[in-house]
């Protein structure tokens, strides 16, 4: 985490920054604030502290000669999740976003050391709560639960004050004279504090996403952050194109979901849905693909020639235009047919397995919805928690529908107890908490009421397709989008019927419902967008993007050059 630097490294690392000599009690970096990006400390000592909400500080590392300052947020251009203050005369070499970026592909060696130092020290702030937002209410509040859970997919630290007993918690009530109906209340680390913030809101409090330039023509706009977009943001960025990444709620798509992923490539001992795409998030940006998170696209408008760019309407009002599209949209959960079952959904009805949520029901008995893989790797995640779990399951056996080494799993273990050929008929509670789950064994069978407090739901997904409506880009039968032969002409397999806009991943029709399959299709797609943009000619020129040590332009661009 905190790897030290021969100096002979950090004259290598000169050529990407620029010197600068802090006096004692000067500000390296404030919390909240975009900082100057990575700082490496030749000569000099600095500490970093977190602000505790009520104006305390609190030491997290000091820094001396041959270290550096900075984490995630330093590469990808981000506030601040800590102060730094200079302790004695520092000099320094400041080495900007861009640079950093530039510095961890040109030196291979040091660029491994520095980004998994960068890694491992955001996972600890995520592991300490610092650094991040404070906010203050009930752990198991369906708001608290909302905005926890959108701060940790977005792997962004942040604190839990409860407010019924936590000291530091009734006394930042008392100071902003919070009314407990207001709550939950989240303190930004800017000092901003907001009342029961949207997700959106909050995120751009904190820094997690910015406006977007809407004079900018990218080679290609990527819809949707899941394995697929995430695949095509690092091939394309890593071989040169100007790339954006829009995704409405967090990198990692369904996969983020996963409790763990044991069927993909190279991880034989399986790995976290969330820790597979944290690597692939992190990777698309230090070979400089921009994330625009949680940004929804409600609108695409097809081009009306060759030479214009699509744009993208986005739901804040914002615009994207962009020579190519990539539809990596994906697709979202069922939801299950039952009366209320809105008025449960947050506090008690979940549609992920994840730390919190068994952190939630732990040593409780749980009803699981779902005869599928992402059903049965629940089920196993819960129950290695300590959750006793039931599983409602419609069709008369589990190996219908789910891997063998999930029904083996699921067959050894003590407290999963599967209720087979049963479907929910109704669920009963109050004040938005579920306090009982009912079931039907076939259309006659005798209703089973059984007092359960947690629902969760994995009953399959629908495509993501609706913002594709009027954009002439057409779809099969389900709402999946026809790409290739299907779509009609001499298409790429993975064109759509509109030239220039592909889909890749769950949201194509046809394709294989899997991490890797939707990887390989992102990695397959920058092909045929290199051949698409060489085709076409565009009237806004893109921009340069960062390649290491130099001031090329992308492929696309040199392409129309020459
Ligand atoms: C709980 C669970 C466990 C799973 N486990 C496994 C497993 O172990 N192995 C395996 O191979 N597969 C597994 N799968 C399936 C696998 O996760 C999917 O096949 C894969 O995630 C598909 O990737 P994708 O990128 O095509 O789409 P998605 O993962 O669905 O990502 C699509 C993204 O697009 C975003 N989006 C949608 N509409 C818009 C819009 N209008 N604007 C902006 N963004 C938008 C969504 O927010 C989402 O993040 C699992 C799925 C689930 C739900």
């Amino acid at each position: 985490m905190f790897p030290d630097l021969e100096p002979f490294e950090i004259d290598r690392m000169r050529r990407f920054g620029e010197c600068r000599v802090f006096e004692p009690g000067d500000k390296l970096f404030t919390a909240g604030k975009v900082g100057p990006g990575l700082i490496v400390i030749p000569c000099g000592k600095v500490q970093v502290t977190r602000d505790d909400g009520l104006g305390n500080h609190h030491e997290i590392v000091t820094h001396g000669p041959g270290q550096f300052l900075g984490e995630l947020a330093q590469m990808a251009g981000r506030p601040s999740l800590a102060d730094a203050t200079a302790l004695e005369t520092v000099r320094s070499l400041i080495i900007s976003p861009d640079r950093l970026r530039a510095l961890l592909v040109a030196e291979a060696e040091l660029g491994e050391r520095i980004m998994r130092a960068l890694i491992l020290r955001r996972m600890g702030l995520l592991e300490l709560g610092a650094g991040g937002p404070i906010i203050v209410g009930r752990a198991e509040n369906a708001d608290v639960l909302r905005l926890r859970g959108f701060l940790r997919r977005n792997g962004h630290p942040h604190q839990l004050l409860n407010s019924d007993t936590d000291p530091e918690a009734k006394a930042l009530i008392e100071r902003f004279h919070v009314d407990p109906g207001q709550l939950p209340i989240v303190l930004c680390p800017g000092g901003q504090l907001l009342r029961n913030p949207g997700e959106d809101e909050l995120a751009r409090c904190v820094g997690l996403v910015r406006a977007i330039d809407p004079n900018r023509v990218y080679d290609v706009a990527v819809i949707g952050a899941g394995p697929a977009g995430l695949a095509t943001a690092v091939y394309a960025a890593s071989e040169g194109l100007s790339a954006l990444v829009l995704d409405c709620r967090a990198f990692g798509g369904q996969a983020g979901a996963s409790a763990r992923i044991e069927n993909y490539l190279g991880f034989p001992t399986g790995i976290t849905g969330m820790a597979l795409m944290a690597r692939a998030y992190n990777q698309a940006q230090k070979f400089g693909a921009e994330m625009a998170i949680p940004d929804e696209v409600s609108r695409l408008c097809a081009q009306q020639c060759g030479e214009d760019p699509f744009i993208l309407d986005l739901h804040n009002g914002e615009r994207v235009r962009a020579r190519s599209v990539v539809v990596a949209s994906g697709a979202r959960y069922r939801r299950l047919d039952v009366a209320d079952l809105d008025t449960y959904e947050g506090a008690s009805v979940h549609y992920w397995a994840t730390p919190l949520e068994a952190k939630l029901c732990a040593d409780q008995e749980v009803a699981l919805v779902g005869a599928g893989n992402s059903a049965g790797q629940a089920a196993v995640f819960l129950a290695g928690q300590g959750v006793k779990v039931r599983m409602l399951v419609r069709r008369p056996d589990l190996a219908e529908t789910m891997s063998r080494y999930l029904v083996d799993r699921i067959g050894g273990l003590s407290n999963v107890k599967v209720e087979a050929g049963c479907a929910v008929s109704g669920l009963e509670g109050s004040n938005g908490a579920l306090e009982a789950v009912r079931w039907r064994k076939g259309s006659a069978g005798e209703e089973v009421r059984q007092p359960i407090n947690h629902l969760f739901l994995f009953i399959g997904a629908e495509p993501n397709t609706d913002w594709l409506a009027g954009s002439g880009v057409k779809l099969d039968g389900k709402g999946f989008v026809l790409t290739g032969e299907d779509a009609g002409g001499d298409r790429h397999p993975l064109e759509t019927s509109k030239r220039g806009i592909f889909a890749i991943g769950d949201v194509r029709s046809g394709s294989i419902k899997r991490v890797a399959a939707a990887v390989g299709e992102g990695a397959q797609v920058v092909a045929a967008l290199h051949s698409y943009l060489a085709a076409t000619t565009v009237k806004a020129p893109t921009l340069a993007v960062m390649v290491p040590n130099s001031s090329a332009t992308s492929p696309s661009a040199q392409a129309q050059t020459s």
